[in-house]
């Protein structure tokens, strides 16, 4: 099958615990992606968070000087792919995924998660030259920017978050407004007209956690023509401390659907990410577990395909 992936943090368990792309325990690597007939994944640079078993000796990206945290993680990704070449090709382009140079090798996009990591002007340049092209304005936490969901629903984006969106449209950079507060989410609404992601977010009438989108926010993305990415994270799937199970993804996806939002899902995993992903998931490769399940449910394959690939190709093809 087809795959396109908007979010993973497997670049960041790379710098913390000084893994390589290519073989590893995480849930992506070289071997992991070698049955996709395409796959495409956005790498996150994360704004950092304590290593739970730090390496002795590594000094974690949250002891590195703010100003510094950037380039130690556009470092990771620059050596990352330069060692995967071989079968892994950075795109900066939706043309770049159609390139003959890529010769059939997976693609890869580089984001921001937690935009703390664009201290200045010459970070954002920075960022932008070495190839990122999604950034999310928070993580959890609050920066110079705008405040995490889970931090503080209410707040909305700083002078400086709201120049950020409008400096970020203009370079031609999705931004994506997963982790963001909800009164950030509609400061970006007011901001800009443009479409924009959520690239690792589920619906909080179905789980009610404050990282899921309202059924209004949804709905405006869907008018937008913007991007979901459904998250696979145990606890954002279900909200009573059970497993997560397949079913669970089912009734995100069904519920988005209602609301006129089959064109605009996609999914965002959350690999090497997050904690516990729904029984089954131990690789990348378990995703066709899912497409299997849509499947057997009765799930029209263009759905089905949408879902996987072409929504996120489409609007790839549409921003970059
Ligand atoms: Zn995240």
């Amino acid at each position: 099958m087809k795959y396109f992936d908007l979010h993973c943090d497997t670049l960041w368990e790379c710098y913390e615990m000084r893994k390589n792309l290519r073989e590893n325990d995480l849930f992506i690597d070289k071997s992991k992606i070698a049955g996709f007939e395409e796959y495409v994944q956005f790498f996150a640079l994360f704004c950092g968070a304590r290593p739970p078993q730090p390496i002795p000796g590594r000094r974690a990206l949250l002891d590195l000087p703010e100003e510094q945290r950037l380039g130690a993680m556009l470092d990771t990704a620059r050596e990352q792919f330069s060692r995967n070449r071989d079968w892994l090709y950075q795109c900066f382009s939706a043309e770049d995924l159609q390139s003959p140079d890529r010769r059939g090798r997976a693609a890869a996009f580089l984001s921001i998660e937690g935009a703390e990591l664009l201290c200045s002007e010459e970070h954002l340049r920075r960022a932008y030259d070495a190839g990122v092209r999604m950034v999310t304005l928070s993580w959890n936490g609050r920066n110079r920017y705008a405040c995490g969901a889970a931090t503080d629903n209410d707040e909305g984006l700083s002078q400086a978050g709201k120049a950020l969106v409008r400096r970020l449209v203009g370079m031609g950079v999705i931004l994506d407004v997963s982790h963001l507060s909800d009164a950030g989410f509609w400061d970006v609404c007011v901001e800009t007209e443009a479409p924009f992601a959520a690239s690792h977010s589920n619906s909080r009438t179905v789980c009610p956690h404050c990282r899921n989108l309202t059924d209004l926010q949804f709905s405006e993305m869907v008018r937008r023509g913007g991007l979901v990415g459904l998250n696979l994270y145990n606890n954002f799937l279900r909200d009573d401390g059970q497993r997560a199970t397949l079913t669970d993804a089912v009734r995100h996806i069904e519920h988005f659907c209602a609301l006129g939002g089959q064109d605009i899902l996609a999914i965002g995993a959350d690999f090497d990410g997050c904690e516990a992903l729904p029984e089954g998931f131990s690789t990348v490769a378990d995703i066709t577990r899912l497409a299997e399940e849509l499947r057997r449910l009765g799930y029209p394959q263009s759905t089905i395909d949408g879902l996987f690939y072409a929504n996120a190709g489409r609007f790839i093809e549409r921003m970059l």
